[in-house]
């Protein structure tokens, strides 16, 4: 059974209700060349079910799903002549995620391609990593 948001824009895509530029279907996952490139190549990889984030996804779904980024990342490689790439997946509008069903950006990498983000890297205060610490571990286990 399959799960779908009938207002969402990759749903329809999906379905073949909206055209796209596929280049990789299984039974569940697509990928195809983003409407809006950060660059030539630049693709998307989607589950067929929607899922608004990540946290939602069954595993072993997640599991297929994701299985299906080295050939891609292979083929962005091949195609543009890249010399390296970002996986990019946004949760939540915070993030940046518009399309609120989860996607992971393919986008190719070149020198001088004048791409990037703001990599502001922080320090703890004393005590404060640990804190953290026990409480994910609380969690996790
Ligand atoms: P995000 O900001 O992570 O939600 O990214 C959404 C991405 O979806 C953007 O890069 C858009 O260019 C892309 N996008 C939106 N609509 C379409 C569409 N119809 N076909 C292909 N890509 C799309
Ligand atoms: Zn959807």
């Amino acid at each position: 059974m399959s799960i779908r948001d009938p207002n969402c824009v990759f749903c329809k895509i999906a379905a073949g209700e909206i055209p796209s530029l596929r280049v990789l279907d299984t039974p569940s996952a697509m990928a195809f060349l983003d409407i809006g490139p950060l660059a030539e190549g630049h693709l998307l990889l989607i589950p067929r079910n929607h899922y608004r984030t990540i946290d939602q996804m069954p595993p072993d779904e997640l599991t297929e799903v994701t299985s299906c980024l080295p050939s891609l990342a292979r083929a962005v490689v091949k195609v543009t002549g890249a010399t390296g790439y970002n996986i990019l997946q946004n949760n939540g509008r915070i993030s940046g995620q518009v399309v609120e069903h989860v996607h992971f950006h393919i986008i190719p990498r070149k020198e001088g391609d004048g791409l990037g983000y703001r990599w502001n890297a922080g320090k703890y205060p004393p005590g404060r990593a640990e804190t953290l610490h026990r409480e994910f571990t609380a969690i996790l286990g």
